[in-house]
């Protein structure tokens, strides 16, 4: 249903803010949401058994408030997690990775010194998510479970190759990300399930690169690119790409990673790459862009962000 009602030409989902509201109040009449009970969770329990028959989880509510605000969603019961405890530190785990849970803000990522010694791509994309406010409010779990294909930290952890962590009646699951997204602003949770962490493997040594290209500063890309390579100077041992902003969900660019593993990385290695990155994306055209532009942005972003992280691996 959202995703129908965010088709409509009168109301595009990455036109945020005033215009967005603006155009709805218009056409509705309606600017606030439709009425909800609202639920304060004290523990993971209490928050799983509220989400029980039409509950809706609320995390930072950056993109959730909009869509109650603008009646795209109407829960009967809003489940705030935020005083939920344990889900909102950074940790380091014993192999050299990270946990982050799924209550910590955009801007937890900025500042933390684990993130910027264990995984410094996930801070770089999360300095492109919206602005401040957003980011002070903006949890890594809400931007997951949302599920926006043009989304910074989404690409950022598929190309980590993070896994997330579950909560349900029965008790936790983990999945890899990329089983965490089927389609547009569409997951695999389960409307009764709490994403709890993200957990990281061990990638210190990995070279890394983020490309985007937004309108301006704080808006959703057009387009994007991360990059995680592994290897050295003779030889890559591994590349993980992934494209935001270029299809339903993110996409890992397989035939441009193919391009780069087991190959030296010499200046012509992005460029190489890059060539391949479109193939395995399916960009879609809207107000903002061309479904062309946007392979074509695929293209050049890669070439960036292979040539940053290849860049970046040991000497
Ligand atoms: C003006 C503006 C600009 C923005 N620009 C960007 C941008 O450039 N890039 C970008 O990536 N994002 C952008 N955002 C979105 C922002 O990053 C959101 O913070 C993020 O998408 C959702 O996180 P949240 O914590 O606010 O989630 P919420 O809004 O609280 O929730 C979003 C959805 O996820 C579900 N959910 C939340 N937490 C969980 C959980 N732990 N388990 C299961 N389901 C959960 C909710 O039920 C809801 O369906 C922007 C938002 C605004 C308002």
């Amino acid at each position: 249903m959202i995703a129908q009602a965010l088709e409509s030409p009168h109301l595009d989902p990455r036109r945020r803010g005033r215009d967005a509201g603006h155009a709805v109040v218009q056409r509705a009449g309606a600017l606030k949401p439709a009425p909800f009970e609202y639920v304060r969770a004290r523990s993971l329990d209490e928050a799983l058994a509220a989400l029980d028959g039409d509950g809706k989880i609320l995390a930072g509510g950056q993109s959730l408030v909009p869509l109650l605000n603008m009646r795209l969603v109407r829960p009967a019961r809003l489940v705030d997690i935020n005083a939920v405890p344990g889900l909102d530190a950074v940790r380091a785990r014993p192999d050299g990775g990270l946990d982050v849970g799924a209550l910590v803000r955009h801007t937890d990522l900025l500042t933390s010194p684990l993130v910027q010694a264990r995984a410094p791509l996930l801070a770089a994309a999360a300095a492109h998510v919206g602005h401040r406010a957003i980011r002070n409010r903006g949890t890594v779990g809400g931007s997951l479970a949302h599920a926006d294909p043009a989304a910074e930290l989404p690409a950022a952890l598929l190309a980590l190759d993070a896994g997330v962590v579950v909560a349900g009646r029965t008790g936790h699951r983990r999945l890899p990300l990329a089983e965490l997204f089927v389609g547009l602003l569409t997951t695999s949770l389960a409307p009764d399930e709490i994403l709890t962490g993200i957990e990281i493997p061990e990638a210190r040594a990995d070279g890394w690169g983020f490309a985007e290209l937004a309108r301006r500063a704080g808006d959703f890309a057009i387009a994007g690119v991360a990059a995680v390579v592994r290897g050295g100077p003779d030889r890559c041992t591994r590349a993980r790409l992934v494209a935001f902003g270029a299809d339903d969900r993110p996409v890992r660019l397989r035939a441009a990673e193919d391009a780069i593993v087991g190959r030296a990385a010499s200046a012509e290695l992005a460029a190489r790459a890059a060539a391949e990155a479109p193939r395995d994306c399916r960009p879609s055209s809207d107000v903002h862009a061309s479904a062309e532009y946007r392979a074509h942005l695929v293209r050049v972003l890669a070439e960036d962000a292979v040539r940053d992280a290849v860049g970046r691996l040991p000497a």
